[in-house]
Protein backbone atom coordinates (compact mmCIF):
# COMPACT_ATOMS: atom_id res chain seq x y z
CA UNK A 1 0.00 0.00 0.00
CA UNK A 2 1.49 3.56 -0.71
CA UNK A 3 2.31 5.39 2.14
CA UNK A 4 0.25 8.19 3.24
CA UNK A 5 1.41 11.59 3.93
CA UNK A 6 -1.09 13.46 5.60
CA UNK A 7 -0.96 17.82 6.18
CA UNK A 8 -2.53 18.87 9.54
CA UNK A 9 -3.06 23.07 8.59
CA UNK A 10 -3.94 23.60 12.28
CA UNK A 11 -5.41 26.38 13.18
CA UNK A 12 -4.13 28.32 9.95
CA UNK A 13 -4.89 29.67 6.40
CA UNK A 14 -7.52 32.15 5.61
CA UNK A 15 -10.00 31.01 2.86
CA UNK A 16 -8.19 32.73 0.34
CA UNK A 17 -4.44 31.41 1.46
CA UNK A 18 -6.27 27.61 2.47
CA UNK A 19 -7.67 27.66 -1.63
CA UNK A 20 -4.15 28.78 -2.90
CA UNK A 21 -2.01 26.46 -0.96
CA UNK A 22 -4.34 23.98 -2.38
CA UNK A 23 -4.07 24.75 -5.65
CA UNK A 24 -0.28 24.75 -5.49
CA UNK A 25 -0.57 21.32 -4.07
CA UNK A 26 -3.04 20.13 -6.95
CA UNK A 27 -0.70 21.12 -9.52
CA UNK A 28 2.63 19.72 -8.19
CA UNK A 29 1.41 16.38 -6.41
CA UNK A 30 3.07 13.23 -8.42
CA UNK A 31 2.27 9.75 -8.26
CA UNK A 32 3.68 7.62 -5.53
CA UNK A 33 2.04 8.35 -1.64
CA UNK A 34 -1.21 9.32 -0.84
CA UNK A 35 -2.40 12.76 0.04
CA UNK A 36 -4.55 14.45 2.31
CA UNK A 37 -5.17 17.70 3.97
CA UNK A 38 -6.72 18.97 7.02
CA UNK A 39 -7.72 22.10 6.54
CA UNK A 40 -9.56 24.74 9.68
CA UNK A 41 -13.19 23.75 9.36
CA UNK A 42 -13.87 27.56 7.65
CA UNK A 43 -11.75 26.95 4.64
CA UNK A 44 -12.93 22.73 4.52
CA UNK A 45 -15.42 22.62 1.99
CA UNK A 46 -13.59 25.96 -0.48
CA UNK A 47 -10.34 23.43 -0.19
CA UNK A 48 -12.25 19.97 -1.04
CA UNK A 49 -13.92 21.73 -4.41
CA UNK A 50 -10.57 22.73 -5.65
CA UNK A 51 -8.74 19.21 -4.58
CA UNK A 52 -12.10 17.08 -6.10
CA UNK A 53 -11.36 14.79 -8.80
CA UNK A 54 -7.08 14.76 -7.74
CA UNK A 55 -5.17 12.78 -5.45
CA UNK A 56 -5.54 14.55 -3.01
CA UNK A 57 -7.91 13.67 -0.36
CA UNK A 58 -9.78 16.11 2.31
CA UNK A 59 -9.62 15.96 6.52
CA UNK A 60 -11.35 17.39 9.22
CA UNK A 61 -9.39 18.21 12.64
CA UNK A 62 -11.87 17.15 14.96
CA UNK A 63 -15.35 15.89 15.21
CA UNK A 64 -18.18 15.79 18.09
CA UNK A 65 -19.33 11.97 18.77
CA UNK A 66 -23.22 13.41 18.31
CA UNK A 67 -24.51 13.53 14.57
CA UNK A 68 -26.36 16.70 16.00
CA UNK A 69 -27.45 18.70 18.55
CA UNK A 70 -26.70 21.72 20.95
CA UNK A 71 -22.92 21.75 21.08
CA UNK A 72 -21.93 25.44 20.63
CA UNK A 73 -18.31 25.70 18.49
CA UNK A 74 -18.44 21.61 17.60
CA UNK A 75 -19.02 19.90 14.17
CA UNK A 76 -20.27 16.85 13.62
CA UNK A 77 -18.68 13.75 11.45
CA UNK A 78 -21.44 14.27 8.90
CA UNK A 79 -21.37 17.76 8.86
CA UNK A 80 -17.66 16.87 7.99
CA UNK A 81 -18.57 14.47 5.37
CA UNK A 82 -20.72 16.81 3.62
CA UNK A 83 -18.45 19.92 3.41
CA UNK A 84 -16.11 17.17 1.23
CA UNK A 85 -13.65 15.31 4.21
CA UNK A 86 -13.76 11.52 3.62
CA UNK A 87 -10.76 11.46 6.66
CA UNK A 88 -10.78 12.84 10.24
CA UNK A 89 -8.21 13.50 12.49
CA UNK A 90 -9.03 12.50 16.11
CA UNK A 91 -7.10 13.03 19.86
CA UNK A 92 -4.17 15.04 18.44
CA UNK A 93 -2.50 16.16 21.51
CA UNK A 94 -3.37 19.36 21.03
CA UNK A 95 -6.97 18.43 21.28
CA UNK A 96 -6.20 15.96 24.27
CA UNK A 97 -4.27 18.75 26.34
CA UNK A 98 -5.76 22.24 25.62
CA UNK A 99 -9.56 20.11 25.88
CA UNK A 100 -9.23 17.72 28.22
CA UNK A 101 -10.29 14.85 26.15
CA UNK A 102 -9.84 11.98 27.23
CA UNK A 103 -9.24 7.99 24.98
CA UNK A 104 -12.79 7.16 26.53
CA UNK A 105 -13.93 10.96 24.91
CA UNK A 106 -11.97 10.08 21.86
CA UNK A 107 -12.96 6.66 20.80
CA UNK A 108 -16.43 7.94 20.78
CA UNK A 109 -15.47 10.18 18.56
CA UNK A 110 -13.92 7.27 16.35
CA UNK A 111 -17.18 5.51 16.34
CA UNK A 112 -19.02 8.66 15.12
CA UNK A 113 -16.61 9.11 12.45
CA UNK A 114 -16.69 5.25 11.15
CA UNK A 115 -20.53 5.50 11.66
CA UNK A 116 -20.51 8.62 8.99
CA UNK A 117 -18.38 7.31 6.71
CA UNK A 118 -15.26 8.52 7.32
CA UNK A 119 -11.57 7.43 8.09
CA UNK A 120 -10.38 8.08 11.48
CA UNK A 121 -6.27 8.85 11.91
CA UNK A 122 -6.29 8.52 15.78
CA UNK A 123 -3.14 10.37 17.12
CA UNK A 124 -1.15 8.80 20.32
CA UNK A 125 2.12 9.50 21.50
CA UNK A 126 3.74 10.54 24.78
CA UNK A 127 5.04 13.63 26.84
CA UNK A 128 9.06 14.41 27.16
CA UNK A 129 7.95 13.79 31.11
CA UNK A 130 6.45 10.00 30.55
CA UNK A 131 9.26 9.38 28.00
CA UNK A 132 12.12 10.57 30.83
CA UNK A 133 10.38 8.18 33.34
CA UNK A 134 10.26 5.14 30.63
CA UNK A 135 6.88 5.35 30.50
CA UNK A 136 6.45 5.87 26.95
CA UNK A 137 5.35 2.35 25.76
CA UNK A 138 2.85 2.41 28.79
CA UNK A 139 1.27 5.35 28.07
CA UNK A 140 0.60 4.89 24.02
CA UNK A 141 -0.36 1.36 24.98
CA UNK A 142 -3.70 2.55 26.97
CA UNK A 143 -3.94 5.19 24.56
CA UNK A 144 -4.16 2.85 22.38
CA UNK A 145 -6.71 0.55 24.00
CA UNK A 146 -8.62 3.30 24.97
CA UNK A 147 -9.47 5.12 22.04
CA UNK A 148 -9.67 2.49 19.23
CA UNK A 149 -13.24 0.88 19.44
CA UNK A 150 -14.01 -2.64 18.81
CA UNK A 151 -13.86 -3.91 14.93
CA UNK A 152 -11.34 -0.29 14.63
CA UNK A 153 -10.76 0.22 11.21
CA UNK A 154 -8.89 3.61 10.40
CA UNK A 155 -5.40 4.43 11.11
CA UNK A 156 -3.10 5.42 14.01
CA UNK A 157 -0.66 8.16 13.84
CA UNK A 158 2.14 7.92 16.79
CA UNK A 159 2.96 11.82 17.19
CA UNK A 160 5.49 12.08 20.44
CA UNK A 161 3.62 15.43 22.06
CA UNK A 162 7.59 16.30 22.76
CA UNK A 163 8.54 16.14 18.98
CA UNK A 164 5.38 18.15 17.73
CA UNK A 165 6.35 21.70 16.39
CA UNK A 166 9.82 21.53 18.41
CA UNK A 167 11.94 20.88 15.68
CA UNK A 168 13.07 17.45 17.51
CA UNK A 169 12.53 13.66 16.60
CA UNK A 170 13.06 10.39 18.70
CA UNK A 171 16.18 8.54 16.92
CA UNK A 172 15.67 6.34 14.38
CA UNK A 173 15.81 3.29 16.50
CA UNK A 174 13.06 4.84 18.67
CA UNK A 175 10.87 5.69 16.66
CA UNK A 176 10.70 2.23 15.05
CA UNK A 177 10.69 0.74 18.54
CA UNK A 178 7.46 2.22 18.82
CA UNK A 179 6.08 1.67 15.88
CA UNK A 180 6.63 -2.24 16.40
CA UNK A 181 4.93 -1.78 19.77
CA UNK A 182 1.90 0.16 18.26
CA UNK A 183 1.90 -2.75 15.28
CA UNK A 184 1.70 -5.83 17.79
CA UNK A 185 -1.07 -3.77 20.14
CA UNK A 186 -3.26 -3.97 17.43
CA UNK A 187 -2.31 -7.28 16.57
CA UNK A 188 -2.96 -8.02 20.16
CA UNK A 189 -6.51 -6.10 19.88
CA UNK A 190 -8.00 -6.42 16.47
CA UNK A 191 -5.80 -9.76 15.57
CA UNK A 192 -5.54 -9.38 11.09
CA UNK A 193 -7.61 -6.40 11.24
CA UNK A 194 -4.94 -4.57 13.63
CA UNK A 195 -1.98 -5.88 11.19
CA UNK A 196 -3.45 -3.93 8.27
CA UNK A 197 -4.29 -0.85 9.94
CA UNK A 198 -1.31 1.80 8.82
CA UNK A 199 0.42 3.95 11.68
CA UNK A 200 1.88 7.07 10.52
CA UNK A 201 4.94 9.16 12.51
CA UNK A 202 4.12 12.72 13.41
CA UNK A 203 6.21 15.44 15.23
CA UNK A 204 8.89 17.82 12.95
CA UNK A 205 8.72 15.95 10.25
CA UNK A 206 10.76 17.91 7.45
CA UNK A 207 11.73 17.39 3.56
CA UNK A 208 15.51 16.83 5.52
CA UNK A 209 14.40 14.16 7.60
CA UNK A 210 11.61 12.61 5.78
CA UNK A 211 12.90 9.91 3.70
CA UNK A 212 15.29 8.13 6.67
CA UNK A 213 12.37 8.62 8.99
CA UNK A 214 9.47 7.24 6.01
CA UNK A 215 12.64 4.52 5.22
CA UNK A 216 11.67 3.11 8.70
CA UNK A 217 9.60 -0.58 9.65
CA UNK A 218 5.82 -0.46 9.99
CA UNK A 219 5.70 3.10 8.93
CA UNK A 220 2.66 3.67 6.96
CA UNK A 221 2.98 7.36 6.43
CA UNK A 222 3.61 10.68 8.03
CA UNK A 223 1.66 13.19 9.70
CA UNK A 224 2.93 16.82 9.33
CA UNK A 225 2.22 20.07 10.81
CA UNK A 226 4.37 22.89 10.06
CA UNK A 227 5.76 21.80 7.20
CA UNK A 228 2.52 21.18 5.72
CA UNK A 229 1.71 24.83 5.42
CA UNK A 230 4.32 25.48 2.26
CA UNK A 231 3.79 23.58 -0.80
CA UNK A 232 7.27 22.96 -1.52
CA UNK A 233 7.83 21.48 1.69
CA UNK A 234 4.90 19.18 1.93
CA UNK A 235 5.65 18.37 -2.21
CA UNK A 236 8.84 17.34 -0.92
CA UNK A 237 8.37 15.18 2.30
CA UNK A 238 5.52 13.74 -0.18
CA UNK A 239 8.67 12.62 -2.90
CA UNK A 240 10.67 11.28 -0.19
CA UNK A 241 7.50 8.43 0.60
CA UNK A 242 7.04 5.02 -0.27
CA UNK A 243 4.44 4.88 -3.24
CA UNK A 244 3.23 1.35 -3.28
C1 LIG B 1 1.23 17.66 14.39
O1 LIG B 1 0.87 18.52 15.20
O2 LIG B 1 0.42 16.78 14.04
C2 LIG B 1 2.60 17.71 13.88
C3 LIG B 1 3.13 16.61 13.45
O3 LIG B 1 3.22 18.96 13.90
P1 LIG B 1 4.72 19.31 13.38
O4 LIG B 1 4.93 18.57 12.08
O5 LIG B 1 4.70 20.78 13.22
O6 LIG B 1 5.64 18.82 14.44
Amino acid sequence: MPQLIAGNWKMHKLRAEAIALARDLRAGAGAGANLLVCPPFTALAAVADILAGSRIAVGGQDCHPATQGAHTGDISAPMLRDAGASHVILGHSERRQNHGETSEFVREKVVAAIAAGLTPIVCVGETADQRQGGAETETVGWQLSGSLPEGFAGIVAYEPVWAIGSGKTPTEDEVAAMHGFIRAELARQFGDAGRAVPILYGGSVKPANAKALLGLPEIGGALIGGASLIAADFLAIAGAALGG
